[in-house]
This record gives C-alpha cells, structure tokens and sequence, in this order.
C-alpha cells in the first residue's frame, strides 16, 4: 500500500509544521534554486519566441478544452483504428476499478509503471494492492517515494523534500523488500544512488509482463500517447512488457502531431530547464512484433468537467504539469508539497485541487489562500495560466460559501462604513480622536494578523480633513 494525503491538517497548520523544518526548508530552497536558475536561462535564450510560443501553446490548449467533446470522440476513434481499448473513467473508483480488472485479466500480479499524476490522483497503487497486485514505481524519485513510504511533495521531483542521505538510509532499509538489494557499502553519492537504482529497476523490468503509464498528451487525430522522461525507465516500460495501460486525463489532448512542436520547446525548458528532454516515447495502439501487443487506454473525468464548466477556474485545465510554478513559488519554497493536502502542490495545486475536489472541506477551502498572490507563477507558466486571477476567484467562492460568519459580519460593517461618506467621516474623526487608545496587538481573531505585523498609526487627521483645511479654495 502507498501513503495517502488522508488525515493531512489545512495548509496554514500544515504549512507552520513545515517551515519550523530547517533540513526540509534547506533541501527545498537548494533544489528549486537550481532548476529555476537552469530555466531561467534557457528560457531567455528564447528572447521575443518565447511570448510566442507561450501565447500559442494556452491557444492550443484553450481550442481543445471548447471543443474537448469533440476531440476525445476523435481520439478515441483513432486509438481504436490503431488497435487499442479505449475505457471511460468518471470518476477515480471507476478508474481504479477498469484498470484492477484489465491486469487480472492478464493474470499478472505485479506492474511495472511510468510515473504519473492521473495515478496518483486516483491512488491507483493503493486500489491495485486491495486486489493483490503490487505496483513498482519507475521513476527514481517516484521510487524513493514508494520506498520511503512517503508522500510526493513535487510534481515533477516527487522525492525534492528528501536530501541524499536520506535517500541512502532508505535505500539501504527498504530496497530488499521490494527486489534486488542495495549493495553493500552504498554511499550517498548521487552516482552511487542512482547506480543502485538503476541495477534494482533492471531486473523488475525484465521480469514484468504489464506497464501502466499516464501521457503528457494524447494526439486527437493519430491516435498517439506520448511521454516526456527523463531516466529512460518510462522507454522501457513503454516497451518491453506485453501490455500496456494507459490512465490518461481528459484535458491532455492536442488535435494534432504539428500541435506538439510548441510543447516539445515549451516543457522541458519549464520543468528541467532543458532545451530538449532525454527521452520522447510515443505510441500509437500496437504494432503486430514490437512493443507492447495490448494497449489499452483509460480516459479520465474525475472532476475535470466541473472545471471545464467554470469559466475562470478551467484555463487551470491547460497545465501540462512543467512544475515551473512550483520552483518559482515563495510559499511553495518554505512549506514544500505535503502542506497542499494533494498530489497537485504548489501554485497549480492550490487552484487545481480544490475545483477538482470540490471546496466541501476545511483542507480544500483553505488552498486558494495558499499563496502570496505576488504572480510568479503567472510569470513562469508556458501556458499562460492566471493563477493569482483563479485563486482569487476560488477565494470569492470560500467566502460566499456557508462558514466564515465572523469575517463576513466585519465585511458588512465596512461596507456599512464605506459605502457612506457621513459614516466615513464620522468613523475617521472617532478613530483620530482615540488614536492613543490604539492597542498595539488587536484582540481576537484579528490577534493573527498583528502577530506578524505592526499596526499601522492612526493618523491624527484623515487626508480628507488635512484637504480641507490646506488645500480646499486654493485651487
Ligand atoms: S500551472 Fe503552468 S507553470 Fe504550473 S505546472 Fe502547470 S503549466 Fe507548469
């Protein structure tokens, strides 16, 4: 069984938990430093074709979600020419329980899988194993996760929270169990880690007969999955097994081939800060003596049609999971991912679960405050995605719900006070005459805001009384 989010408290206590961590503040500042620094670079490489290429991938992306009905129809026609299976899941249970029932009809036991976030989303790993098949992660980090049994906390570096040491302790502790070995002696030199890695995952991906995988695009016209890597263990999975099963989401659709060439730039550059990534496998149903001879494809809901139907909150459908938000996020670098309650942390996280999830729950409802509002994330993003506008809108949303009684109460009062300018006016001369009165730290709820902050000093006339007594007439 893998770890779920379950129990994790809402982000402002989670996230204080978090940053009283230095070696968890230490490992995140170091590994998000280094890859923002390697994107910034190629990234300004790119000069004035970068905006380009930024506007036409959120056009792509925009063009498919309007017409997304139509596309999938497309897709799934293709893949079916091709000589795959396509299955539609609405929602994770439905989705767990097509693929549990495509690997026991293989007969197999055990899975070999690329690392993806449709899966984790669903908790594939955890509905395989209630019926007895064990899944094995590929992917380093995905591995030390799995190993570790821990949580991701990155999209893209799922292990980014763990520094090498640990990583050998948990190497030396857990690798037995789940195969070969770590050799003896192992040191916590990245070569050595990832040498032992490598000899581990070898021998499980010549032994297994199944792979499971997700897709960073589904090519609406060919029928053709693909997938950005960059270890070489998602080529592998992709090939050598005899049966492959794809969990894909409904909004990683492109119409066609051409449609890639700007997400071939785009991606790498966000996420690794390459030019170009290792490993680009594409697959399009089967082909009679090469690769896997069974394909079968499941197309995800699982909320992404809520989405879609709100018309600020979907543009969050255009992530193609870069992790640039992540790496360039202020809040994300001191309370790292496990603080987001979800497998989608950070930036994309704090808009993209809670319209996935629905904001039924204190965890969900507290996301779209996750965040500084300072739009980095904005910034960064290869498909222009708005966040800071979607989590302001998300915000709107928590405050128009049921709860939050006392801060609705204070909004009325001053929109009692705003709204008219004798009670203004009499407001500003009751606050200028008691401004002494003024206590440094307010009482109550308000109490957390002047726990971090100095309140300001009443001034001993507001601006429109100093107007009217300098400057009214002069003109
Ligand atoms: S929201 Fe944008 S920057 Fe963040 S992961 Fe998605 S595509 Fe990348």
């Amino acid at each position: 069984m893998s770890a779920t989010f379950l129990g994790i408290p809402p982000f402002p206590e989670a996230a204080r938990a978090a940053v009283d961590d230095s070696r968890l503040r230490h490992n995140l500042r170091k590994a998000t430093h280094t890859i923002r620094d390697k994107r910034g670079a190629v990234v300004t490489e790119l000069e004035e074709d970068w905006e380009r290429l930024r506007s036409e991938g959120a056009a792509i992306k925009s063009h498919t979600l309007r017409h997304l009905d139509h596309y999938l129809e497309q897709l799934e026609s293709s893949v079916e020419r091709a000589g795959g299976h396509v299955h539609w899941a609405a929602d994770a249970a439905e989705a767990n329980a097509i693929v549990t029932r495509l690997v026991q009809a293989t007969g197999e036991t055990d899975v070999v899988k690329v690392k993806s976030m449709a899966t984790q989303e669903i908790e594939l790993n955890n509905a395989l194993a209630e019926a007895g098949i064990t899944a094995y992660e590929t992917d380093l980090a995905e591995l030390i996760v799995q190993l570790g049994d821990d949580l991701p906390s990155h999209i893209l570096v799922p292990a980014i929270h763990l520094g090498r040491s640990q990583i050998r302790e948990i190497f030396l502790d857990q690798m037995a169990e789940w195969g070969v070995a770590a050799p003896e002696g192992l040191t916590d030199d990245p070569r050595a880690l990832a040498e032992a890695a490598r000899v581990h995952l070898r021998e499980r991906f010549l032994r297994t007969r199944t792979a499971i995988s997700g897709a960073n695009f589904a090519v609406a016209d060919s029928g053709t999955l693909v997938v950005l890597e960059s270890e070489g263990n998602g080529r592998m999975c992709l090939t050598l097994p005899e049966t492959l099963i794809s969990v894909v989401g409904i909004e990683k659709i492109v119409p066609t081939w051409a449609d890639l060439e700007v997400f071939m730039q785009t991606l790498p550059r966000s996420s690794t800060g390459e030019r170009m990534n290792p490993y680009t496998s594409t697959w399009t149903g089967v082909t009679p003596g090469d690769g896997p001879q069974e394909f079968h494809l499941v197309l995800l809901d699982n909320g992404r049609t809520d989405v879609l139907a709100d018309t600020v909150g979907r543009q969050a459908l255009r992530c193609i999971r870069c992790s640039a938000c992540l790496n360039t996020c202020p809040v994300y670098e001191r309370t790292g991912g496990h603080a987001y309650g979800s497998v989608y942390p950070g930036p994309i996280g704090a808009i993209l679960t809670p319209q996935l999830r629905g904001m039924s729950s204190e965890v969900d409802e507290a996301l779209p405050y996750a965040s500084s509002l300072c739009g980095a994330c904005y910034e960064v993003c290869p498909v222009a995605i708005d966040i800071p506008e979607v989590l302001v809108h998300l915000r709107e949303e928590v405050a128009a719900g049921p709860g939050h009684l006392g801060e609705k109460a204070m909004m009325k009062g001053a929109e009692a006070v705003l709204g008219s300018s004798h009670a203004l006016n009499a407001a500003q001369h009751a606050a200028g005459a008691a401004r002494n009165l003024v206590p440094r730290h307010l009482p109550g709820m308000a109490g957390a805001w002047t726990d971090t902050r100095d309140l300001p000093d009443v001034p001993a006339e507001s601006f429109r009384q100093w107007w009217n007594k300098h400057e009214k007439g002069q003109s």
